[in-house]
């Protein structure tokens, strides 16, 4: 079976190979209730050199098992291949493969997948960004298994750019609260602390009442989140609330895709089986979520993260939840003010060690020490600037801190390119036991 290979490969740590598939980066161990972030796979995703430093779009799709997340996946997938071509959605007869597994395959692990390429777009304003597809997902099925599920939904929401979240609209209210638990972890800092939600409300067959697609949804989002009187108590809040935790919501009635799809086992995913209004509406979704001119950047206080920005959140996040009870909002915004910090130190380390790089670097003739000090004392300079202008969480106090911690890393990187250099002169060399026997005998 391609999952339990996907694990084996996993656990040994391979290299990612050539052909994508998706990597399971957060997983929930059942028997305690504990998750595990393979930081290892993601930092090998998302430190590669060409994406590290773009700005992130995490498209993350959320449901519970079995509601065709995989197979919207896929699409995007396809999408994303395909972009330049006017027909993206593939042939008739084509099997559809990516997120996918072979039918009864798939173990039901509550968790978080990524996709294993990160894609490279060029924005309409000539940017390029790195866009991640991640594949979320949870069991409603049982009491134990809730703060599970809570745990994905609520790290996933934190790291998405957009959410999609697939459901019916019984399971709608669900999400609603684990999106409300999120945003009250953030509420102290910034209004909308999450960006686009989407909800997708599948096998919708009221189209003479809301037709498909996004207008009709946005009606039946409109009259859904209505506050009346006469509700109870808890979906009122979650309805008023839901507006303060995104910056943008969105609603899609996507139709039935036809028995084919629903209940055939053979069904392997060719478009010949699937019902021409899916069709049609999936050809309209998927651009407003994927197209060049839509794709919605990550961003967490304000500032744009990027995949190396990226890899210190999920860190800082998966820290707190690794507790035996749901954690305490502070320490979740705690977490997320010192990956804040803690990413802007890297970022303008980053900046000052390429620039010594071009000044004394291995390829770099020796350079006068009282040069290399102005150097290193401008470029620090530069460095403190940088992180000083990052928008940043926790207070002045926290970030003194973290400035302290950059300029005490950045004089200790300055004392290793010093004796680099040192070593590449000639005559401080020629001072040393070693070359003074060579000489001696030469
Ligand atoms: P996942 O567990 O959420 O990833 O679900 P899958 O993508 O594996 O799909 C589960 C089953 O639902 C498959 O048999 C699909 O053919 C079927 N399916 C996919 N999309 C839809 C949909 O929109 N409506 C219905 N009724 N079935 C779907
Ligand atoms: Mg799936």
């Amino acid at each position: 079976c391609d999952f339990q290979k996907t694990n084996d490969s996993l656990l040994k740590h391979e290299p990612l190979v050539d052909s994508p598939r998706p990597i399971q980066i957060v997983l929930a161990d059942e028997d305690n209730h504990k998750f595990e972030l393979d930081t290892e796979a993601l930092e090998k995703l998302l430190l590669q050199e060409e994406v590290r430093d773009l700005n992130v779009v995490v498209v993350s799709v959320a449901g519970a098992f079995r509601k065709g997340k995989s197979f919207l996946l896929d699409f995007m997938l396809r999408y994303m291949h395909n972009q330049q071509a006017d027909w993206w959605l593939g042939e008739d007869d084509e099997p559809l493969t990516g997120f996918s597994w072979r039918g009864g395959c798939e173990r039901e692990t509550t968790g978080i997948q990524v996709w294993s390429k990160v894609f490279v777009v060029d924005k309409p304003d000539g940017s390029k960004v790195a866009v991640l597809l991640v594949d979320t997902q949870g069991a409603f099925d049982s009491q134990s298994t809730i703060k599970d599920c809570a745990t994905v939904f609520a790290l996933s929401t934190m790291t998405s750019s957009v959410q999609v979240s697939l459901c019916r609209w019984s399971d709608w209210v669900f999400s609603c609260l684990f999106t409300e638990y999120g945003r009250l972890a953030l509420e102290e800092i910034y209004l909308k602390p999450f960006q686009s939600l989407m909800f997708l409300i599948r096998d919708w067959s009221y189209p003479y009442e809301h037709n498909y697609g996004l207008e009709g949804g946005k009606r039946f989002l409109e009259k859904r989140l209505e506050v009346k009187q006469n509700q109870h108590e808890e979906l009122q809040t979650v309805r008023k609330h839901i507006h303060s935790c995104f910056s943008n919501i969105g609603c899609f009635l996507l139709p039935h895709p036809g028995l084919k799809v629903a209940t055939n086992p053979m069904f392997d995913g060719r478009l010949k089986d699937i019902d021409g209004d899916f069709k049609e509406a999936l050809g309209n979704l998927v651009p407003l979520l994927l197209a060049p001119e839509n794709l919605v950047e990550k961003e967490i206080g304000g500032a744009k993260v990027t995949c190396r920005d990226l890899v210190e959140y999920f860190k800082a996040y998966i820290k707190i939840y690794q507790g035996e009870e749901l954690p305490h909002p502070k320490s979740m915004l705690q977490a997320t003010a010192e990956a804040n910090n803690l990413t802007a130190v890297a970022g303008a380390k980053d900046t000052y060690s390429k620039s010594m790089e071009m000044v004394c670097g291995g390829d770099k003739p020796y350079i006068a020490p009282a040069d290399l000090e102005r150097c290193h004392e401008e470029f620090k300079e530069g460095s403190v600037r940088q992180f000083r202008a990052v928008k940043k969480m926790g207070g002045e106090d926290f970030c003194k801190r973290y400035q302290e911690q950059l300029e005490g890393e950045l004089d200790e990187a300055y004392s290793n390119f010093h004796k680099h250099n040192e070593g590449k002169n000639i005559f401080y060399a020629a001072r040393t036991p070693a070359t003074l026997f060579v000489v001696m005998f030469a």
